[in-house]
């Protein structure tokens, strides 16, 4: 009887169990990632619900699904976003999220809502990719972002901390983002002046020299250094005469070939500026000539997307105080006022 039955010793049996039990543990966990799976999907289909456009030109309710339809209707809501129309965008990426489960389409949608205005939308999109894959960093980019234009400044500074742990060199925005606190506080601007020179101190931020120069160029100009010239020069170009520090000026070449040009000196100084369009300017003016000024445009050295006024965030592609100012000649606007009499 004992021999009809397998014995535990048997290398045979021994080796079925152990492919029985291999066979088992892939099964549940097959099973496990397709409930998990189910799962996610219902969880973002749930969080979807408090995105439902109501005031959406598209009927995608009763729009039936089909999988070949995913990838030409992505291009349409892409089509959609570019041109503007976004409301039709971002009913087409909840639709696409709704049918194909793709979290990767979240973005789009929060990206669709950012540009539309709905910022605070986008950042509970984008809280929730982050739930799902935290170290996404163009997508903290971006939360901060956000943030900093809600005035949100103490979850801002959060994400600029994860960013950090990340690896992630974040010193510029940490520095943009207190100055823009600063700037936001309702606080005398002697005191503002003090707690941007304490950042400037600190940091030697050409940012914080920037901002010391709107606020007080009086004080500003203690603090000046010559290899910030050709990062102020707008400013420097814009000080009328009673904002000039004439002590400093004496000593450095640069400032006077520019304020020569300006008028604000009587005789012309010996040397260059380093800026071909001052320099020029100098010389025509030390000839008599005083029909040409300063023109300032401002290149962002991340997207190469050029703006005529400075910014903190890149209006394309929202990098911090990423811009290279590019001077050039035009004719002066008294002149150009004058030559139409
Ligand atoms: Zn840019």
């Amino acid at each position: 009887m004992e021999a009809l039955i397998p014995s535990y010793n048997d290398p045979i049996v021994s080796i079925l169990l152990l492919l029985g039990t291999i066979f088992a543990i892939s099964v549940l966990a097959y099973a496990y990632s397709l409930w998990k799976q189910e799962q996610k999907s219902k969880e973002l289909i749930r969080f979807l619900k408090s995105f439902d456009s109501k005031e959406c030109a598209l009927d995608t309710k009763s729009m039936p699904f089909e999988k070949g339809m995913a990838k030409p209707l992505f291009l349409l809501a892409l089509a959609y976003e570019r041109s503007g129309e976004y409301s039709n965008a971002i009913d087409l990426f909840i639709y696409l999220i709704r049918h194909t489960h793709d979290n990767s389409i979240l973005s789009h949608l929060a990206l669709a809502y950012q540009k539309a205005g709905f910022l605070k939308r986008a950042t509970k999109i984008y809280r929730e990719i982050l739930h799902n894959f935290p170290r996404q960093k163009e997508v903290l980019y971006e939360l901060e972002y956000l943030y900093e234009k809600l005035n949100e400044f103490e979850k801002a500074k959060e994400v600029l901390e994860v960013l950090e742990a990340q690896g992630e060199s974040v010193e510029k925005e940490k520095i943009a983002l207190e100055i823009l606190e600063l700037k936001h506080a309702f606080e005398p601007m002697e005191w503002k002046f003090e707690q941007i020179l304490a950042i400037y101190q600190e940091s030697q931020s050409s940012l914080a020299l920037r901002e010391l120069f709107i606020l007080n160029p009086k004080r500003a100009w203690s603090y000046y250094r010559a290899e910030e010239f050709t990062k102020l020069i707008d400013i420097l170009w814009k000080l009328k005469v009673n904002m000039l520090d004439f002590d400093i000026i004496s000593k450095n070449i640069p400032l006077q070939q520019l304020y020569f040009t300006k008028g604000y000196l009587e005789s012309k100084p010996n040397g260059s500026s380093a800026l071909f369009a001052v320099d020029f300017l100098a010389s025509a003016r030390a000839a008599e000539n005083e029909s040409g000024e300063l023109a300032f445009i401002y290149i962002c050295q991340s997207c190469k997307h050029s703006f005529p006024l400075s910014f903190l965030r890149c209006p394309n592609c929202h990098k911090v105080y990423s811009y290279k100012i590019e001077v050039s000649i035009e004719e002066s606007k008294e002149q150009s006022g004058n030559s139409l009499q």
